[in-house]
């Protein structure tokens, strides 16, 4: 994501309420928005190419490139299948969607057999394509009953092809069910999770928007939101002493982990302001070698990543 223009923005409270996202008034300082709101189409195909582009020759090119064809599917299906209906909101309730709390659709069955079938010719292991056949075979009920335990847990035990194929049917539900919403009536802001559904960040950005300029923002790992946390701060459990940035020697220096010595906790960070392509869902995928050299020291993910299960 190089610019917001694809997105809906927030405007934060109190200083540029009212107005719409990227019209500021010449002399006024920008201010990052408090959240942005996904477009799922273009989220996904953003997703799929980026994959794409770092496959080629990587250790896990293979995997890469299946998790590509995925989010290609997702694309479609965020694309073609009507709009889902936000699902009731319990009064009070904030975030709006809480995603342990929320009543899943059956819009989200829907989507989970429409991404199997798209994704039934596409050229991955035995495993996989069990899982797709698996999943269609299933019925509503059954799908919904996966549905219900992946969105509650934080980590579930089973097959994991058929994990990885509900987690992405659900990013897909929520994804659109975010768009679908006010971005005025998102909040609270919080660090450690999304203003929108409540889940943990899949990765950190410091994005190099117009309006928003080398500023940080955490991406959703269910709904896609984007929130803004300061820089220099652990997202986990906002601690601003001990904060460290190690990388791979030889890497690229855009993509670190942001460890925190308080909750020895890490999640990774993209810096789009030095290279634009970095796209935190699909580079976090793709450093799983910086997660191999942080674990045997003690490190835990605080990111949530549905195609690193395990990790
Ligand atoms: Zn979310
Ligand atoms: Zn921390």
């Amino acid at each position: 994501m190089s610019d917001d223009s694809d997105f809906k923005t927030a405007p934060r409270r109190g200083a540029n309420a009212g107005m719409k996202a990227g019209l500021m008034n010449i002399g006024e300082e920008a201010k990052p928005p408090v959240a942005v709101l996904p477009n799922p189409v273009a989220l996904f195909t953003a997703r799929a190419a980026r994959l794409d582009a770092l496959a080629p020759g990587h250790a896990i090119g293979g995997y890469l490139a299946l998790v590509a064809a995925i989010c290609r599917a997702q694309a479609e299906v965020a694309g073609t299948l009507p709009q889902p209906p936000l699902p009731p909101i319990p009064a009070g309730d904030v975030p709006r969607l809480q995603f342990d709390r929320i009543e899943i659709g059956d819009a989200a069955d829907v989507g989970l057999v429409s991404l199997c079938r798209i994704l039934q010719d596409v050229n991955a292991p035995d495993a996989f394509k069990a899982a797709i056949a698996s999943l269609v075979s299933a019925t509503p009920a059954e799908r919904h009953a996966l549905l219900v335990d992946a969105v509650a847990a934080e980590t579930a035990d089973g097959d994991i092809a058929v994990q990885a194929l509900v987690a992405a049917a659900l990013q897909v539900y929520f994804a659109r069910l975010a768009a679908a919403l006010e971005v005025e009536n998102v909040g609270p802001l919080v660090d450690a999770t999304c203003p929108v559904c409540g889940s943990p960040p899949v990765a950190s950005a410091v994005v190099s928007w117009a309006s928003a300029n080398n500023t940080r923002f955490c991406t959703c790992s269910l709904c896609a939101t984007q929130w803004h946390v300061v820089r220099l701060k652990c997202v986990c459990c906002s601690s601003t002493a001990g904060i460290a940035y190690p990388h791979i020697e030889g890497h690229a220096e855009g993509l670190r982990a942001e460890t925190c010595e308080a909750c020895r906790r890490y999640v990774k960070i993209v810096y789009q302001v030095s290279d634009p392509a970095f796209e935190p869902f699909a580079d976090d995928i793709a450093s799983l070698d910086l997660d191999l050299l942080l674990k045997p020291d003690g490190w835990t993910r605080g990111g949530r990543n549905p195609f690193l299960l395990g990790y």
